[in-house]
């Protein structure tokens, strides 16, 4: 990708005859013309951000590749960081979460942003988080949270997964392992959302452990499930006030597309509001207004990369 022009905040690029308007953290936005990018290149920050909305471009997902080679991938090894989703290939995203409200609080807007670009979105709950309220029965608080779950997602235009492990007791067994990897085969996302395994909560240390090793699985051929292996090439670690020991976002992801209609999504969760103690709606809302002051985005989610995922390959510095 050559770089055409550049000042503070905003790259021209082209790779081929595709002209793409670059930020500098590295959001990419595909133009139809050199004549755009000039006219996007006079005007100041905000007026540009306006104009390419109203070119309805949106803002890419995650970051590209400054160079495309492909790289060796070994069965069921992570990518390495030269293994980037171009905004011209939307991701197709999988967000594992141990309850359907880590899915979707913590991981929803990365999906609905996935789908804004044309990509797929899938929920995929290990549990019901029957056990999350104190005034309502598990046996219906499970109903309630998978109604929520499955209205949520089909809002966003995603689909929505369970499996039926009990609340509190998600085992990060093999059995859990090839269950997510079976999903994982069955959906092929080319990015998985998921928690970080510093965690106070162990349902979600569980659901790290079982997602890390589900993609090992997933991409080993020569392990025969019903699906063929398929190699995931991007994983995220998800903001979220349960998994904060360590956390340390190096991905800050522009969400303001998608914010309203993923706050409404979240909205359909009874425990949204607080009942079950916590002002998950405020504090995921200031989180996002909280993230896009660090990034220059009116809102953002911060995301973690597995230490990997990070490596550069380079000839030069
Ligand atoms: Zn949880």
């Amino acid at each position: 990708m050559a770089t055409l022009e550049c000042q503070a905040k905003f790259c021209v690029r082209q790779t081929g005859d595709k002209i793409a308007a670059v930020r500098v953290n590295r959001s990419v936005i595909f133009l139809k013309s050199r004549h755009d990018a000039a006219k996007a290149k006079s005007m100041d920050h905000s007026t540009r951000r306006s104009f390419l909305k109203d070119l309805s471009l949106g803002t890419a997902a995650f970051s590209v590749a400054d160079h495309q080679e492909k790289p060796s991938v070994m069965p069921g090894r992570p990518s390495s960081g030269n293994v980037q989703t171009a905004a011209s290939a939307p991701a197709n995203t999988m967000a594992i979460a141990a309850h359907p409200g880590d899915a979707f609080f913590a991981m929803g807007a990365p999906v609905a942003l996935s789908i804004r670009l044309g990509g797929h979105g899938v929920f995929l709950s290990l549990s019901l988080g029957e056990r999350g309220s104190s005034t309502i029965a598990p046996a219906r608080y499970g109903v309630l949270q998978r109604e929520a779950a499955q209205s949520a997602a089909h809002r966003l235009g995603a689909q929505a997964e369970f499996l039926d492990y009990a609340d509190g007791e998600i085992p990060a067994s093999d059995e859990a392992k090839l269950a997510v990897c079976d999903l994982i085969r069955r959906h092929k996302p080319t990015l998985i959302l998921t928690h970080w395994r510093g965690s106070w909560h162990k349902d979600h240390v569980a659901c790290y452990e079982i997602v890390n090793d589900a993609i090992f699985y997933a991409g080993l051929p020569a392990l025969i499930r019903e699906e063929p292996a398929h190699n995931v090439p991007k994983l995220y670690f998800a903001d979220n006030w349960e998994d904060a020991t360590g956390f340390a976002p190096d991905t800050y992801l522009d969400i303001t597309p998608v914010f309203d209609g993923w706050f409404e999504a979240c909205a359909l969760f009874p425990m949204w509001r607080g009942e079950t103690g916590f002002r998950y709606d405020d504090y995921y809302r200031s989180l996002a207004v909280e993230r896009g002051c660090l990034s220059g985005f009116a809102h953002a989610v911060a995301l973690m990369s597995p230490p990997e995922q990070l490596a550069r390959h380079v000839q030069a510095l």
